[in-house]
């Protein structure tokens, strides 16, 4: 069984299809949230993730979009994209993005993982540290938690009294690249793709994950796809310069 996780495409086109031209086959597909906002492409986006199917669990971004939530606290950019990508949905994308489920979800083929967007314990909680990933790996259902919502690629593990990190490391700044964790069966984990849209890792290059339950393993990957193309189709919009830039720096 192997499960292609993605998060975070943020209405990049460009990444999204570098990351499944990169990536092996797999049996099913999970999207950890956060389709659109920032980027320039929604409904290419939805319309690309919807053919591929699988399990699908909401964003802020996404709420944000569907006007399920106040974004009166989200900063002005991203205030901006969201009311952008509003405008720009079709009746048909707006109605399908609305009918997301909230995480955790889980599915039977994979018992052993559960599906969220920030955290399992709250869907808007950012796990960045080992101390933000020390609840929900104390109280996790799952051995296994796919998570996003921080853009940052690597993952967690409950040691005695502590959380352990892993953090993927790269040859290449460059060029399409994996690093493997191989996992243990009698540990909790929390584990993050990365962002296929909008890294902010410090490397510019599309982030994903493939999970393999023979070798119990998760790949991380990193894929370099075209850059200028998204930049353009962000300035095009009249989106905020910055969201355009933003990309090279994989910030
Ligand atoms: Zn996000």
């Amino acid at each position: 069984m192997r499960v292609l996780v993605l998060s975070d495409i943020h209405s990049n086109l460009e990444a999204l299809e570098a990351c499944l031209a990169a990536a092996p086959a797999c049996d099913l597909v999970a999207n950890l949230g956060d389709l659109v906002g920032y980027g320039a492409c929604p409904n290419e986006v939805i319309e690309r993730v919807r053919a591929l199917g699988g399990v699908f669990v909401r964003g802020n971004h996404d709420r944000a979009a569907t006007g399920q939530i106040d974004i009166s606290d989200f900063n002005p950019m991203a205030r901006f994209a969201a009311l952008w990508t509003r405008q720009q949905l079709t009746p048909e994308n707006l109605e399908w993005l609305k009918t997301l489920p909230q995480g955790p979800v889980r599915r039977p083929e994979v018992p052993a993982a559960q599906f969220v967007h920030g955290s399992p314990i709250d869907e808007d909680d950012y796990i960045v540290n080992w101390s933000d990933a020390m609840p929900p790996l104390i109280t996790a259902a799952a051995s296994l938690t796919f998570f996003g919502h921080t853009h940052h690629q690597g993952g967690f593990f409950d040691r005695t009294q502590t959380a352990e990190t892993f953090q993927p490391t790269y040859k290449t700044t460059e060029w399409t690249d994996r690093c493997e964790w191989r996992l243990r069966k009698n540990q909790h984990y929390l584990i993050n793709p990365g962002s296929v849209g909008q890294p902010r890792d410090g490397d510019w290059r599309a982030g994903f994950a493939v999970f393999d339950d023979e070798p119990y393993a998760v790949t991380f990957y990193r894929v370099p796809y075209n850059l200028q193309r998204a930049q353009e189709r962000i300035l095009a919009a009249q989106l905020p310069e910055r969201l355009s830039a933003r990309l090279a720096l994989g910030r």
